[in-house]
Order: C-alpha cells, then structure tokens, then sequence
C-alpha cells in the first residue's frame, strides 16, 4: 500500500509517498530531499509523535508560554495539554523551568519558553 504525506520537519514541506506492507512496516519513502524526510515519514507511519506548545495559566492568570521538552506520542497530546492546564504555576518563571515533571505520565516535562514575573 502506497500512503502519502507531506514533511513537516523544515518550510519545504517534501511530498513524501512511503510504502507500506501489510504489517504496517515502512518498506521505501520517496520525495523526501533530505534523510529527515524518511525518518519522518518511517515515524509517522510507525510511531508519531509531536512536540507541543501550548500556554499555561499562572496563580493571578498571567500566561506562560510553553513546550514539551522532547516530543510526545500523538496520541497524548489532549492528556498532556489537560496537564498543562490544571497545573498550579507560581510566578516567577525562568525560560528553561520545568512546571509540569512527567506530563500525563510520558516521561517528558513541560518547560517554560519565556522569563515571567
Ligand atoms: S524532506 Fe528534508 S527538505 Fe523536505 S521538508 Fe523534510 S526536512 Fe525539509
């Protein structure tokens, strides 16, 4: 089976046709113009994930951006976006601190993308 896709991983956006067998295992990717193109498709045909920013709400509802540290499994972003938002943020906030440990028990934090006070 032929599936298509497009790349995400830079502006150009490669149109990506990737075969797969019946087990659902990445046989060839091509139109891919970099080696990224094939990682990408192998792992979205396989084993998505996304790295997600979102912004969280601070005690005295000043926004705080932020991101997952790593990528997540797609399937978690509603779970980890949930975490975000329920979680109790005080201020102030260093680019880099990490507000949420293991969000929605993927093993990766949340960290702040900007400096608040
Ligand atoms: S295959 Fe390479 S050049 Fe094409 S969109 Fe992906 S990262 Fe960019």
């Amino acid at each position: 089976m032929i599936k298509e896709l497009t790349c995400i991983c830079c502006p150009m956006g490669c149109a990506l046709r990737a075969e797969v067998d019946d087990s659902g295992n990445v046989i060839s990717v091509s139109g891919n113009t970099c080696i990224r193109g094939e990682n990408y498709a192998k792992s979205e045909l396989t084993a998505p994930v996304r790295t997600v920013t979102t912004t969280a709400i601070a005690s005295g509802g000043k926004p705080v951006p932020v991101k997952t540290k790593d990528p997540i499994p797609k399937e978690k972003i509603f779970d980890v976006v949930s975490a975000v938002k329920s979680a109790n943020i005080e201020l102030p906030v260093a680019m880099g601190d990490v507000l949420v440990a293991d969000a929605a028990g993927t093993g990766v934090d949340i960290v702040a993308t900007r400096t608040v006070r």
